[in-house]
């Protein structure tokens, strides 16, 4: 993929509108139903109790001040008291509650998101970069979340607030309410204008941070290549492009919002300028009584804050619609394709028949396996054979529905692989790769892979049948020795010998062998030239085999030429038979037939530099 590609995902402006928001959104809401009913009734409890203040102290100074009334007071301060816990009291349980809406939503959100994604087929993941699904699980599904803890519900809180003063104020006076807010809805209007200037700044923003984000991931995955091929000067200058325009970007938007700062003042000042104005007039023609006015004023300060707030999350709102689009778009890939009515063979004898089979990627993309034909019987041994970019992976990856071959092209024991469940398929048919994933752990975990299915003694017996146990003994470790990262502390050969432990312990029916091309020396080359001879023993076993010795070792061979099955049989028949493989064979180790250990499919060449 290239980088472009994702910008342009970035780039896209959000089609989520709130009542597409609200409607995705309301099925991980309904799970936590009475918290969000206990959060909303908070909001108006406090609304209502805040609005108490003001009369409170118009009443105080109409009737204290004014009648002499000077005990009114000791109640009064009382009374203030009372409201202002019970405020407190509203204020507190609505930010925890909506908080703990809010996160119990997301945790809902989260793990529904991370169960699809696992679920995706290869295809996705080959065109996604992982920064960027990294990304959307991380960084959108919290902003979604700030969207809900900030956003809706400072918007919700604020809004109630605003139409409690407007309320207040018309029952003191509707005359001076309409002559004091006169001048709102331009000030909104201007307010709001602005806001959506900024928010497309900070969509801006959040673009280039996703695009350093993935340039980041995807060269730090990569170093190894990035250092080999004296991409650094090259990523240094690419890195500080990428990263100039996100800081002009910032400034950007920190301009805009310095902005908004005086036009809420002065939209401030004119309220508060005409109240005093006009209330002091109506007060002077004894329209409105002094206490009144006073509560008048103490609610129009109120006005503005509630507004200010209003509209700062407004723009975090819409950004995080962005992350709201983003998570739904990956909500929206569709899941590998499965049949209904899978059928799930307790275990398989391990016969394969591949019928007519022709395969490609894509429909844009040329055939990679064109008409094949075979049969293999259970328990036989078959090398597989053919120049780099002949389909040999591409097979094997059907075999395990990593990708989908033509219905009826492929059958186990008989069966349609499609009606076989994937996760039975992958059970059934175990693999070991040229590049085996090795994780941080000891060396047991990396056996077991922590599956209680397989017991201690199925491990000690998968190292002592691949001579791995040996290894360990002589090396002085044991299966509680520490793994690094990617098994950075062990040979080549040590990874492999654990690969191999790995599909022993787990004891698959058909077994399928991406053929280690990696110079290892003669010592290792032997361990798992045995190791090989044991794991393939009795089971079905595809191999993708480089070196002559182990093609010889196979029951079989299967030639592959640009996807056409061009030769079957044993070494013998095919050394006879003086086609593509006699050639091989008689070339040795060099010939172009078989891919040559550098051109093997390894992460590192697999893997796209950025540009
Ligand atoms: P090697 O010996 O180098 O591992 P191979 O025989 O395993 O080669 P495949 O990996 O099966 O070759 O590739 C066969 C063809 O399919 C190649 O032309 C390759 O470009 C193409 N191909 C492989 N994977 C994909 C993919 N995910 N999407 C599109 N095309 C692909
Ligand atoms: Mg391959």
């Amino acid at each position: 993929m290239s980088n472009d590609n994702f910008m342009n995902e970035d780039l896209v402006k959000t089609k989520v509108t709130y009542p597409i928001l609200f409607k995705r959104l309301w099925p991980y809401a309904r799970r936590e139903k009475t918290l969000l009913f206990l959060a909303i009734f908070a909001v108006f409890g406090g609304a209502l109790v805040a609005r108490m203040v003001p009369a409170l102290i118009g009443y105080a100074i109409d009737h204290g001040v004014k009648g002499k009334d000077y005990q009114l007071f000791t109640y009064v301060a009382f009374a203030y008291l009372g409201l202002e816990i019970l405020r407190t009291c509203f204020s507190f349980s609505n930010s925890l509650l909506f908080q703990l809406f809010g996160n119990r939503m997301l945790f809902h959100l989260r793990e529904d998101l991370m169960n699809h994604v696992q679920r995706l087929p290869l295809q996705f993941f080959n065109k996604t970069p992982t920064g960027r699904i990294v990304t959307r699980l991380t960084n959108d599904v919290a902003s979604l979340g700030e969207l809900f803890t900030e956003g809706v519900i400072t918007v919700f809180t604020q809004f109630v607030v605003i139409c409690s003063v407007v309320i207040a104020l018309a029952l003191i006076s509707w005359k001076l309410t309409l002559i004091s807010l006169v001048m709102a809805p331009l000030f909104i209007w201007a307010s709001f204008y602005l806001s959506n200037k900024i928010r497309t700044i900070l969509h801006e923003q959040k673009r280039k941070l996703s695009v350093i984000n993935a340039f980041l991931a995807e060269n730090l995955n990569g170093i190894k290549v990035v250092q080999l091929y004296n991409r650094v000067q090259r990523n240094r200058d690419r890195f500080s492009n990428l990263s100039t325009s996100y800081r002009d970007t910032n400034m950007r938007s920190i301009y805009a919002y310095a902005l908004m700062q005086p036009i809420m003042n002065l939209f401030n000042a004119v309220t508060i300028t005409s109240a005093l104005y006009f209330g002091g007039l109506m007060s002077a023609e004894n329209s409105i009584a002094i206490g009144s006015l006073i509560a008048f004023l103490m609610n129009i300060q109120d006005f503005i804050p509630p507004l200010r707030e209003i509209l700062e999350k407004y723009q975090q709102f819409q950004n995080s619609l962005t992350s709201a689009e983003r998570i739904f778009t990956l909500m929206d890939e569709h899941k590998e394709h499965e049949l209904e009515n899978l059928s799930s063979p307790k275990s398989v004898r391990g016969e394969i028949e591949i019928r007519d089979l022709n395969f490609r990627y894509e429909e844009s993309l040329p055939l990679v396996l064109k008409n094949v034909n075979l049969h293999f019987r259970p328990g036989e041994s078959i090398a597989l054979v053919g120049r780099t970019g002949s389909g040999k992976s591409t097979f094997i990856s059907l075999l395990q529905r990593f990708y989908d071959a033509p219905e009826k092209t492929v059958y186990i024991d008989g069966l349609a692989i499609e009606n076989i469940a994937r996760e039975e398929i992958r059970h059934h048919v175990g693999v070991v790769q040229q590049d085996n994933f090795i994780f941080r752990g000891t060396i047991r975990n990396n056996i077991g892979l922590g599956d209680p299915r397989v017991s201690e003694e199925q491990i000690k017996a998968a190292c002592e049948k691949t001579g791995y146990m040996g290894l360990l003994n002589r090396t002085g470790r044991d299966l509680n020795s520490p793994v690094d990262e990617r098994g950075a502390n062990l040979s080549v050969g040590e990874r492999q010998l654990i690969a191999f432990a790995r599909i022993l312990a787990f004891n698959p029916d058909i077994l399928i062998l991406d053929e280690a091309t990696a110079n290892i020396d003669s010592e290792s080359e032997h361990i798992i030239q045995e190791a090989t001879r044991e794991i393939t023993k009795g089971r079905t076993s595809i191999i993708i085999a480089h070196r002559l010795s182990t093609i010889e070792q196979c029951d079989r061979i299967v030639v592959l030429n640009q996807g056409n099955v061009a030769e079957v049989g044993t070494h013998q028949e095919l050394m006879a038979a003086k086609g593509m493989y006699y050639q091989f064979a008689s070339a040795g180790e060099k010939s172009p037939l078989i891919a040559n250990p550098e051109s093997a499919e390894t992460t590192e060449s697999k893997m796209e530099v950025a540009e």
